[in-house]
């Protein structure tokens, strides 16, 4: 694959700089990162409402809790006015974009889709995928009904740790499959998982550049949570301080990418999506998954629901001001 950015020596020692501060240059590092931001969105933070409205995944990364070998999560399918119900509440709450997101599964058809985000996009809403691999004729179906926005984590820019942790997967056709999303008209996001066993501070870097290769419009990073009945149950959580200073990091070299502040943050340390924004990050998702079943969207154990209330004092106590991304993101 021909990549497009230059492995400037100089641009990879000041990421890895980044990656591996001491704790008192961190100040300085986060202060440049908001800056950065404040350049490209003023006060804005960006809210959005997610549901999670299918469990059952064809994959069995070995990470996620909903891995296909997985027999202790109930399996769940959400129904059209389920979801739409979460959807009005979101635009009732003036929330501007609505995330439909998805273990990567057969058990719904792509018109059945196409239904929903034409009828969240008639709310005035933009709408964000997060479905995983599917047809190219999908894709131009729930673009052509309202979808312009689609998140693919790459998870890994190491190859061989990728395809040890998502078996039968291939680092390189992820990177096509997003160049594809491109291709048919969507804004991409990307980003990988911190902390999966075996991943380097080197291949942290070339996340950073792969995300940078992609043009992506947006970046995360989650931290990687043992979730219960996988492979990697009994191994280490990753390292908040190290996901901060990739957020700084992704905003100091990506510059203009909206940036989330995940729930991982906030689970695994008490104001962890506050110290998110204070890193950079740009954007905070409400959790609209149904009470009654969100705990077997299982990504990680016991996870951090983030709550309206929760999010907007988070934007606040940030200093920043809500804003909608469809209109100016
Ligand atoms: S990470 Fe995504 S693709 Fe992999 S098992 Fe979980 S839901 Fe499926």
């Amino acid at each position: 694959m021909k990549l497009p950015v230059d492995r400037d020596p100089a641009v990879r020692e000041m990421l890895t700089g980044i990656l591996t501060a001491a704790p008192g240059r961190l100040p300085a590092i986060f202060e440049e990162a908001r800056a950065v931001r404040s350049a490209h969105s003023g006060r804005k933070a960006y809210l959005r409402a997610v549901i999670e409205f299918a469990n059952n995944c064809r994959c069995n990364c070995l990470y996620c809790g909903m891995r296909r070998d997985n027999r202790s999560v109930e399996r769940f399918r959400l129904e059209a006015d389920d979801i739409l119900k979460a959807a009005r509440l979101a635009a009732r709450e003036g929330i501007g974009t609505f995330f439909l997101q998805s273990a990567e599964t057969e058990e719904y058809d792509a018109e059945w889709l196409a239904g929903i985000i034409r009828e969240v996009a008639s709310m005035g809403m933009s709408v964000l995928l997060c479905v995983g691999v599917r047809d190219e004729a999908d894709l131009d179906l729930w673009r052509e009904a309202g979808a312009s926005k689609f998140i693919l984590k790459h998870e890994t820019s190491d190859a061989g740790l990728f395809a040890s942790m998502k078996p039968g997967l291939d680092l390189s056709d992820r990177i096509g499959w997003l160049k594809t999303l491109k291709r048919h008209g969507y804004g991409i996001g990307s980003g990988p998982l911190l902390g999966l066993p075996g991943q380097t501070v080197e291949s942290l870097v070339e996340d950073l550049f792969l995300m940078k290769d992609l043009d992506v419009d947006m970046s995360s990073v989650s931290v990687f949570l043992p979730a219960a009945g996988t492979p990697l149950e009994s191994s280490p959580t990753g390292d908040v301080d190290l996901g901060l200073r990739f957020i700084a990091a992704m905003r100091i070299f990506l510059r203009r990418t909206l940036i989330p502040a995940t729930s991982t943050f906030e689970r695994l340390r008490p104001g962890g999506q506050l110290a998110c924004f204070d890193a950079g990050a740009s954007v905070i998702t409400v959790n609209m998954t149904p009470p009654s079943i969100r705990d077997d969207y299982e990504l990680y154990s016991r996870r951090y629901f983030v709550s309206l209330e929760h999010a907007r004092s988070v934007i606040a106590a940030a200093g920043l001001t809500e804003a909608s991304e469809g209109a100016d993101a």
